[in-house]
């Protein structure tokens, strides 16, 4: 399958009064059209870095000072400000964890789908108004006319995540960059929305990047997976290779697949986290980033940089020491 956005090598720094800030740090996945990406680590692993990077949505202090992301086969990486928003608008949308702060408050919900609609697809403003009401309708909303009327204040937080969804595929972008875009809500709403999200994903053919702390979300919503950390890719792979069948894993993966809760289990029992945290990324470690926490760790990791390696087909590691494993 063709690959819509490709990153290679991508360094994103911030620079501070203390040093450079890595936040990304060599990172490089791919996403095929048509197809979920789940991108997946700890807090602080790079995941939001490495979107905002792709959109260039950055702070002052920060940059690209190093690799390429292209696009539909084109280097977006070195766009200027003019082009980056013509992508931002057209092809490239992004929701976040918390709808308010992408929504204006002082508008209703009409008057922001309506301007998205007029500003990139040239509508006016009676189309966009009823093309409004259509989009509200897409995303499951019962009372599109009523939502339609309303400030976003006086909506719920799953309604108000629809509503940036109908927004962020009011343009028809090809990629959908989802932050996080559940974690604020509880879980019934957050499986209606997963739910939406994969519908919308078959029927529009929209790609999506899909960015969580949960493995077990990534079980529901991707095609395939880049487990990050310190803002690197780890491991990269069609899903059920992480989940099912493949011989060998990140050491991370396998901490992470630990960590995911059970229904069956017994609540009693303590769950299994990663021991010690993500290190600050000022005093990152010498040679492999993981290895402070990691129990297969050697001399060799400590002193050496592991690659991302491909392992099989469409699978690669970044690893010395790959888990060798059984069926799970
Ligand atoms: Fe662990 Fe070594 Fe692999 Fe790093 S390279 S994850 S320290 S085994
Ligand atoms: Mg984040």
């Amino acid at each position: 399958m063709a690959k819509l956005l490709e990153i290679n090598n991508l360094h994103t720094y911030f620079e501070t009064k203390r040093g450079l800030i890595k936040a990304v740090n060599g990172v490089s996945l791919s996403i095929e059209e048509g197809h979920t990406l789940g991108v997946v680590g700890e807090s602080g692993s790079g995941k939001s870095q490495t979107a905002m990077s792709i959109l260039k949505l950055f702070e002052k202090n920060q940059k690209i000072y190093d690799g390429e992301i292209k696009f539909q086969g084109k280097v977006i990486s070195n766009y200027n400000a003019k082009e980056m928003s013509k992508v931002r608008g057209n092809d490239i949308s992004m929701i976040f964890q918390e709808p308010m702060t992408s929504l204006n408050p002082i508008f209703t919900v009409n008057r922001q789908i309506s301007e998205v609609l007029m500003l990139h697809q040239g509508m006016s403003k009676k189309e966009a108004e009823q093309h409004s009401i259509e989009m509200l309708k897409a995303v499951k909303i019962a009372n599109p006319e009523q939502v339609n009327k309303s400030y976003p204040f006086q909506l719920s937080g799953g309604m108000r995540q629809r509503v940036m969804i109908a927004m962020a595929l009011a343009c028809k972008p090809k990629l959908l960059i989802a932050d996080e875009p559940t974690t604020a809500l509880d879980v019934t709403i957050q499986a209606q929305i997963l739910y939406l999200m994969n519908e919308l994903k078959r029927e529009m053919g929209t790609s999506i990047m899909f960015i969580t702390h949960d493995l077990g979300v990534i079980n529901q919503m991707a095609d395939d997976v880049a487990v990050m950390y310190c803002g690197q890719v780890v491991e990269t792979a069609p899903v059920d290779k992480i989940f099912q069948d493949s011989e060998h894993i990140h050491p991370y993966t396998e901490g992470l697949l630990t960590s995911i809760p059970r229904l069956n289990t017994d609540r009693s029992s303590k769950l299994e986290v990663i021991p010690g945290a993500v290190p600050h990324p000022l005093n990152l470690p010498k040679g492999c980033k993981f290895a402070p926490r990691c129990k297969y760790a050697t001399a060799e990791c400590r002193e050496n940089e592991p690659e991302l390696k491909e392992v099989s087909p469409g699978h690669a590691i970044r690893c010395f020491h790959p888990v060798k494993r059984g069926k799970q």
